[in-house]
């Protein structure tokens, strides 16, 4: 039996992922090594309950009691913390599922790879954070790295039994987010319930609001600078309003490989399960007579500085994108809070990107672990002092 574990069981991809797993079979063809979670106990200690799992693990030390209370009489394991996490992910598995969200993602799925797994990464913050150190990591065990978020499981897909030497070019989509046809003078006052419904996607509230200032599409470019070994110039960003071409990539013959499908993220995680054959999956079927049409359009640099902001990442290098999205992750949490602005986000980032640069040259520091980590909690900090700052 194939022994799996889902970081993040209990946010948004980690329910799909549950999902899948129920329905090719539950804990009758799969053996649940761990799920993990963070404040959301109950429905970890379902996940848990449901899956057989050996072990049930909550981010939150003060958490502990109530999953050892959630879980009693099962058998099931119960551990707290991020050192408790790292032990889950040394334990023998197969497939590791990485969906926690945020840079916290980081290091269990290192210690996956670490181990050899299979590691089916959702997290994009960790080759945002850490591309170059994941895959070597991956290398040196002999680990794979499937890529879920869903443009880069359609360029991986687009990819299949391809020359890299003959890609010119891959192309990112986008939906535009919440705000795309709002007026730019609204913007400054949109507000986090506005910024948390995605036109298309159901997603963790996170995602959904970087995907309104297109946060989340900068980490995807940078994600697939990473994952492809591709040059920036060769990514390009397209607004599609529909979400319905997930990605293309270009080749050197003029054509253009698209992956389609409705927005639904069982696709990516099911073809990262069941990879390299494909099984049938629960997701609705496209009618594109329906559809009628699809729509694409240049993303306007003014309405989403985010992407000019990874464009620089990409030419700072080293731990630029460690910075980068530590900043972007206190920028959100702060707009979240009520403390800054929608537009002021990209604006903190930028300076902390600005400032950090000047001080630390972050192009040229060496890539540890340590290093990345450090990175994050400086970002973090100046992130924070300069939104005090300007309060
Ligand atoms: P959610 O916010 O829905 O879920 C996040 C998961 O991580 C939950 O299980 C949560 O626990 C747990 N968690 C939160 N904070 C921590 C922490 N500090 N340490 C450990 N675990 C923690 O996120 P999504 O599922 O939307 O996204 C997960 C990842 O996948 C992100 O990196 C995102 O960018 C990426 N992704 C998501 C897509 C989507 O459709 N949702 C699409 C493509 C990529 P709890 O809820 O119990 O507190
Ligand atoms: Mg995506």
């Amino acid at each position: 039996m194939r022994r799996i574990s889902i970081f993040g069981a209990t946010g948004s991809i980690g329910e799909s992922t549950f999902d899948l797993l129920m329905r090719q079979g539950g804990p009758e063809a799969f053996h649940t090594v761990a799920l993990t979670g963070g404040r959301n106990i109950k429905r970890l200690a379902e996940m848990a309950r449901a899956l057989r799992a050996e072990i049930a693990v909550t981010a939150y030390e003060d958490c502990y009691a109530d999953l050892v209370e959630a879980l009693g009489g099962s058998g099931i394991a119960v551990a707290a913390g991020p050192a408790a996490l790292i032990e889950a992910a040394h334990r023998p598995a197969d497939w590791v599922m990485s969906a926690i969200v945020g840079a916290a993602g980081l290091a269990p799925g290192f210690a996956a790879l670490s181990q050899g797994r299979t590691l089916a990464l959702a997290n994009k913050e960790s080759l945002v954070t850490a591309g170059p150190l994941l895959l070597g990591e991956a290398r040196a065990h002999g680990a794979t790295i499937l890529p879920v978020d869903s443009e880069h499981s359609a360029i991986f897909q687009g990819l299949v039994g391809e020359d890299m030497a003959a890609v010119e070019r891959i192309i990112i989509t986008a939906s535009g987010g919440a705000f795309r046809d709002w007026p730019m003078e609204k913007l400054a006052a949109a507000t986090v319930a506005q910024a948390s419904s995605h036109p298309n996607w159901d997603m963790g509230q996170r995602i959904t609001i970087d995907s309104a200032s297109m946060f989340n599409k900068a980490l995807e470019v940078i994600e697939a600078k990473e994952f492809f070994a591709i040059a920036p110039e060769r990514i390009e960003v397209v607004v599609h309003p529909q979400s319905i071409v997930h990605a293309l990539v270009g080749f050197n013959d003029g054509g253009l490989m698209a992956h389609m499908g409705v927005p639904d993220m069982r696709h990516a995680i099911g073809y990262a399960l069941n990879w390299p054959t494909r099984h049938k999956l629960p997701v609705e079927r496209l009618d594109l007579a329906k559809i009628g049409q699809l729509d694409f359009r240049a993303p306007d640099p003014l309405r989403y500085p985010a992407l000019r902001l990874a464009r620089e990442v990409m030419e700072i290098g080293g731990m630029a994108g460690a910075a980068f999205n530590a900043a972007k992750e206190t920028a959100l949490d702060q707009f979240i809070a009520g403390r800054i602005g929608f537009l002021d986000m990209a604006g903190l980032v930028e300076d902390v990107l600005t400032d950090m640069s000047a001080r630390q040259g972050l192009g040229n520091a060496a890539m540890s672990l340590d290093n990345v980590l450090h990175t994050d909690t400086e970002a973090r900090r100046l992130a924070l002092a300069l939104c005090d700052q300007k309060r």
